[in-house]
């Protein structure tokens, strides 16, 4: 159920793959991003004032990467409840002192069920307790197997404090990203996948989008599930306003009439009025619902009119009669 969108066009061209950190709470995923991103950045990004965005775009050997910033699961949960599918590639951050704990478990059956391949960054390599082979012999046992063992999956001693073998990992990831042969059309109408929203005091409401095909423009109007927009701005990771986005970008855009839920897509539309009639149309519905909505429903006529309309919040005070 994990929706990639179709590709469109006839001028696919290699875009940046999309990757996501996840493991064990404590296990390094926060410093790993962080090292990344303060090596990997152009001077001229560094030089400017970081916001935040939600995602960080790193250049290594003249290649682009982008990491959602989101670290663990969280990408995938609020991604997942949506059915969207935005990640191309897993990093699996273990321990190596640590080993295989139950959110590495978690992360594992994340990634498969969404099918993204995993790269394996056995980390805290300077630590005298390091032990890769142990992570090495459980991640087996979870069918993860070394390339050296026979396996076919990449793992990458590293330490994210000392920056040791990080230039080695980014090399995977292009390598993996290469494998998967990650194109879009960049000519396309732009279509893609908010990561995150939130209602700024002075911009109102804001969301940082990626656009996975065509090129999304300052000026466009886009449509989502529960808001829509004619794009005011369009500001990337280091406060830069830009004019267009292509594939495989990240950006904050400005004029949205609502606050998105991440994981809710976007598609460009032709007219203001295309858009607004699409909202007004799936609130009437929802009003309708709310309207059918009866304290004595059984959950089964709940569910029902839940599927009818466009997920509404419901509070339920359940009365159950206990016999016996
Ligand atoms: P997260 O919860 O997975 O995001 O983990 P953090 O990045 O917050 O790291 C947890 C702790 O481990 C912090 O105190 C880090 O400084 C430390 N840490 C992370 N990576 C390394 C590493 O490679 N070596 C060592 N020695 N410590 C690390």
């Amino acid at each position: 159920t994990f929706k990639k969108p179709i590709l469109r066009g006839e001028n696919l061209k290699p875009r940046a793959p999309i990757v996501t950190v996840m493991g064990h709470v404590d296990h390094g995923k926060t410093t790993l991003l962080d090292t990344i991103r303060n090596t990997n950045i152009t001077a001229r990004e560094a030089g400017g004032i970081t916001q935040h965005i939600g995602a960080s775009r790193v250049h290594h050997e003249g290649k682009d990467i982008v990491f959602l910033d989101t670290p663990g699961h969280a990408a995938f949960t609020s991604m997942r409840a949506r059915g969207a599918q935005c990640t191309d590639i897993a990093i699996l951050v273990v321990a190596a002192d640590d080993g295989v704990m139950p959110q590495t478990m978690e992360a594992i059956s994340h990634a498969k069920a969404a099918g993204v391949p995993i790269i394996v960054a056995v980390n805290k390599m300077d630590k005298p307790a390091a032990n890769p082979d142990r992570v090495k012999q459980q991640l087996s046992d979870h069918g993860l197997i070394p390339e050296d063992w026979g396996g076919d999956t990449i793992m990458v001693h590293v330490s994210a404090k000392s920056g040791e073998n990080i230039d080695q990992l980014l090399e995977m990831i292009l390598l993996v990203a290469e494998m998967e042969e990650l194109k879009a059309d960049p000519t396309v109408s732009p279509e893609g996948v908010v990561i995150e929203a939130e209602l700024d005091k002075g911009k109102g409401a804001v969301a940082t989008v990626l656009v996975q095909q065509g090129t999304l423009k300052k000026g466009d109007i886009i449509l989502m599930e529960s808001s829509w927009g004619k794009i005011r701005a369009m500001i990337n990771a280091s406060g830069k306003q830009l004019k267009s986005a292509g594939p495989s970008t990240a950006v904050e855009i400005l004029g949205l009439s609502d606050v998105p839920q991440p994981g809710e897509r976007f598609i460009k539309v032709d007219a203001e009025k295309e858009a607004r009639d699409s909202i007004s149309a799936k609130d009437q519905k929802r009003r309708e619902v709310a309207n059918q909505m009866s304290p004595r429903m059984t959950l089964e006529e709940l569910y029902s009119k839940m599927q009818d309309g466009a997920t509404p919040t419901v509070n339920l005070l359940i009365k159950c009669d206990v016999q016996g």
